[in-house]
């Protein structure tokens, strides 16, 4: 079986129980949640039961333990889960606004997990992996970016892999060289898994079905396009598919598409068809975000296949 390798951000993440304009006042919190996009990504495949790892670094705190013991839990190999002694766990302050939107304040750059580099051993574990799947947030700091570019020459050197999600935040655009690193990763990208307006970063294109075209042109095997509760599109240079979304009552949307991802990178490499792919990422997005807390909705294979059969999709 293909092993999963994600690398980038642990973090836990802390949110406000109130909706409101970020966080100029004293609000409640509850939190932490084990969060981190590429940590929601790889714990979601490790609740698949398929085998999986990730690379990132976290302090000597609960924060990092959090995370740590629930990866563990779920089946993900955490022997990349390097602990900085006189580091900090990354943290991520969440509030929605009242039009759903979300106010975030991150602290990454200068947490544990912004010092990720490349070790011996953790050579070993990118060397031991068939498959990389790279979270644009992962690349907030030059040494996670070099760090997320070698795992992924590496791994297609050695002929696997490699999925992609630009999973953009405006708050972290503006890192030195990430527009760069983003534009380098999609040319080595197998899996391209946008959302809405994501499809159109790296290409001039006006239209969906010219932004597919011109994606597919350039050697991407397949887009999936993720559109929140209307459900997920998926193209290749034969297939073009839309599934709707399952019909769920709607509690945190964040963590959605890490899951969604995860799911449809998991079928995919274990040959599913598309449709079912799709129709168990669907699954895996509408569970997400039944959960308060973005790691919270993960599933296994038995939930995704019981909400599908509650559904009446075969
Ligand atoms: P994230 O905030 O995690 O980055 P995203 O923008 O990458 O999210 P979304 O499109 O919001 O991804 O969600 C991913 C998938 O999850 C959707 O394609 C859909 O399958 C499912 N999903 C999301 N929201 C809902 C919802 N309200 N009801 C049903 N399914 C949903
Ligand atoms: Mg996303």
């Amino acid at each position: 079986m293909s092993k999963v390798l994600t690398i980038g951000e642990i973090l836990v993440e802390i949110v406000a129980t109130d909706r409101g304009n970020g966080f100029r006042e004293a609000v409640p919190l509850i939190g932490p949640f084990p969060s981190g996009a590429p940590a929601i990504f790889i714990d979601q495949v490790g609740k698949l039961g398929q085998p999986c790892a990730i690379i990132s670094r976290v302090g000597d705190d609960d924060f990092g333990w959090v995370n740590t013991n629930r990866l563990q839990e779920d089946g993900v190999d955490i022997s990349g889960i390097e602990v900085v002694p006189q580091g900090t766990t990354g943290s991520a302050f969440v509030r929605y606004r009242e039009d759903g939107s979300r106010a975030f304040v991150f602290n990454i750059r200068h947490s544990a997990c912004g010092t990720i580099t490349l070790s011996e051993k953790t050579l070993a574990l990118v060397d031991g992996c068939s498959h990389m799947h790279v979270m644009g947030t992962a690349l907030y700091s030059p040494s996670v970016v070099e760090s997320v570019l070698t795992a992924v020459e590496r791994i297609k050197a050695n002929g696997g892999t490699v999925s992609f999600d630009p999973n953009l935040r405006a708050e972290i655009l503006d890192t030195p060289g990430m527009r760069e690193a983003l534009r380098t990763v999609l040319s080595k990208t197998d899996l391209f898994l946008p959302s809405g307006e994501e499809l159109f970063l790296f290409t001039t294109a006006q239209t969906e079905t010219e932004a597919v075209a011109d994606l597919l042109g350039r050697g991407i095997k397949a887009i999936v396009i993720k559109r929140g509760a209307a459900g997920a599109t998926y193209h290749d240079a034969e297939l073009h598919l839309h599934l709707p979304g399952f019909e769920v009552e709607e509690v945190d949307p964040t963590g959605a598409g890490d899951c969604f991802g995860a799911t449809f990178v998991t079928f995919w490499l274990r040959g599913a068809s598309p449709a079912d792919a799709l129709r168990y990422a669907n699954a895996s997005g509408a569970r997400a975000v039944t959960k308060a807390g973005p790691m919270e909705g993960a599933s296994t294979e038995a939930e995704l296949r019981s909400l599908i059969d509650s559904q009446g999709i075969a």
